[in-house]
C-alpha cells in the first residue's frame, strides 16, 4: 500500500489523482489533501477519503470550513499548513499539482522531509530545476513525472541507457488556435482560448498551451528530469494527442508512447511504478482513429515556446522571472484585462527589464518571482 498526501487535491490532477485512487482502493491509503479555496469539494473528499490533514491555503475558506466540519481530520490553513500536507509523517508520496511558484516550497519540504514525488506542478522545476533535483539525489527519493509528455518520455526510458538517447521528442496539441496568425489572435476571448481540442486541463494551462509557454516549461521540465542538453530536446504538434512524446535513439529508433489523452492514465504510472495496474479507462481504437499528424510548431506566430527556450538557456534567475510574468500575465488575461497576445509582450518586456543572476538560492527567487509579477502589475496599472 502507497500512502498519499495530495496538493491541490480540488483540481484538475488532483480530482483525476482521487480517480486513480478510487480504481485501487486496497493499494492507496489518503493521508492528507490540500486545496486552496474549495471548501465544499474538500469537504466532499475528506469525508469520502479520511484523511489525517486537509488543509485550505485560503484561511477564510479554511475557517468556514473548520466552522462546520466536527470530524477527525485536523483542519489547517495558509503556507505552514501545505508544509505541514507536504511533510506529514504518514506520506511516503506527495502528489504536488498545486497551481505554479506557491508549489516549489512545498515541495522542497517534501523532498527534504525524504517523500517521493509524483510532480504535476511544472513550475517547480521550471523555477527551480537544479536544486530540485539536487535534492532529490542527496535525500535518496524519486521525482516520477506525471504531466503526460515526460511520463511518456519515462516510460520509453526503461531498460535503454541515457546515452543512446539522441533526442527527446516531446509532443504538443498546438491548443485551440492552431493554424492562426498573430492577426486572427489580436481579438480571441477567454472562451476560445480555454476550448482545448484534446485535453480537459485547470485555465491556467489551459492558456498555457494555447500560447505554447506551456509546451516552453515542458522543454525545461525535461531538461531537469532527464539531465538532457536543450539541443536534443524538439517540439513536434501532434493535434490528435494520441502519442504522447517520443525518444530519438542514436541508432535512427524511435520510440513512442501511445494512450488516449486522459491523465488519469500519467498519473497512475507514476503512482504504481515500477508496476503496472489494470484500469477501466479509454483505450485507443485505432480502428476509428484515422490519421495521426505531426508538424513543426509555428513559433514565429505562438512565440511562448522561443521564449522559454531562450530564458531557459540564459538560465539563472530568467526561467523564474519568466514564470512569475506569465503567471501574473495568465491571470491578467483570464480577468479580461489584456488580450492574449499582450502575454507574450508581458513576459518579453519582464526578461529584458530584469538582470540575470546565476546560480539562484531559494531565497533570490522568492524575491525574482514577486519581482516578476509587481512588475507585470506595473504595466497593467500603466495600460
Ligand atoms: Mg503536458
Amino acid at each position: 500500500m502507497k500512502t498519499l498526501s495530495i496538493l491541490g487535491s480540488t483540481g484538475s490532477i488532483g480530482t483525476q489523482t482521487l480517480d486513480v485512487v478510487r480504481e485501487h482502493p486496497a493499494m492507496f491509503n489518503i493521508v492528507a489533501l490540500a486545496a486552496n479555496t474549495n471548501d465544499n469539494k474538500l469537504e466532499e473528499q475528506i469525508n469520502e477519503f479520511h484523511p489525517e490533514l486537509a488543509v485550505l491555503y485560503d484561511e477564510a475558506s479554511a475557517k468556514r470550513l473548520a466552522a462546520r466540519y466536527h470530524g477527525k481530520t485536523k483542519i489547517m490553513c495558509g503556507h505552514d499548513g501545505l508544509i505541514a500536507a507536504a511533510t506529514i509523517d504518514a506520506a511516503d508520496t506527495v502528489v504536488t499539482s498545486l497551481m505554479g511558484f506557491v508549489g516549489l516550497a512545498p515541495t522542497l519540504a517534501a523532498l527534504d522531509a525524504k517523500k517521493n514525488i509524483a510532480l504535476a506542478n511544472k513550475e517547480t522545476l521550471v523555477v527551480a530545476g537544479e536544486i530540485v533535483m539536487r535534492k532529490a539525489k542527496e535525500n535518496h527519493v524519486s521525482i516520477l513525472p506525471v504531466d503526460s509528455e515526460h511520463c511518456a518520455i519515462f516510460q520509453c526510458l526503461q531498460g535503454e541507457k541515457r546515452e543512446w538517447v539522441e533526442h527527446l521528442i516531446l509532443t504538443a496539441s498546438g491548443g485551440p488556435f492552431r493554424g492562426k496568425k498573430t492577426d486572427e489572435l489580436k481579438n480571441v476571448s477567454i472562451k476560445d482560448c480555454l476550448n482545448h481540442p484534446t485535453w480537459s486541463m485547470g485555465k491556467k494551462i489551459t492558456v498555457d498551451s494555447a500560447t505554447l509557454v506551456n509546451k516552453g516549461l515542458e522543454v525545461i521540465e525535461a531538461h531537469f528530469l532527464y539531465d538532457m542538453p536543450y539541443e536534443k530536446i524538439k517540439v513536434v504538434v501532434h493535434p490528435q494527442s494520441i502519442v504522447h512524446s517520443m525518444i530519438q535513439f542514436y541508432d535512427g529508433a524511435v520510440m513512442a508512447q501511445l494512450g488516449v489523452p486522459d491523465m488519469r492514465l500519467p498519473i497512475q504510472y507514476a503512482l504504481t511504478y515500477p508496476e503496472r495496474m489494470p484500469s477501466s479507462f479509454d483505450r485507443v481504437d485505432f480502428y476509428t482513429l484515422g490519421s495521426m499528424t505531426f508538424e513543426k510548431p509555428d513559433t514565429e506566430t505562438f512565440r511562448g515556446l522561443k521564449i522559454a527556450y531562450d530564458a531557459a538557456k540564459a538560465g539563472g534567475t530568467m526561467p523564474c522571472v519568466m514564470n512569475g510574468a506569465n503567471e501574473a500575465a495568465v491571470g491578467a488575461f483570464l480577468d479580461g484585462k489584456i488580450g492574449f497576445l499582450d502575454i507574450y509582450e508581458i513576459i518579453e518586456r519582464a526578461l529584458d527589464a530584469r538582470e540575470n543572476k546565476l546560480n539562484p538560492t531559494f531565497e533570490t527567487l522568492v524575491e525574482e518571482d514577486k519581482w516578476a509579477r509587481g512588475y507585470v502589475h506595473e504595466i497593467l496599472r500603466m495600460k
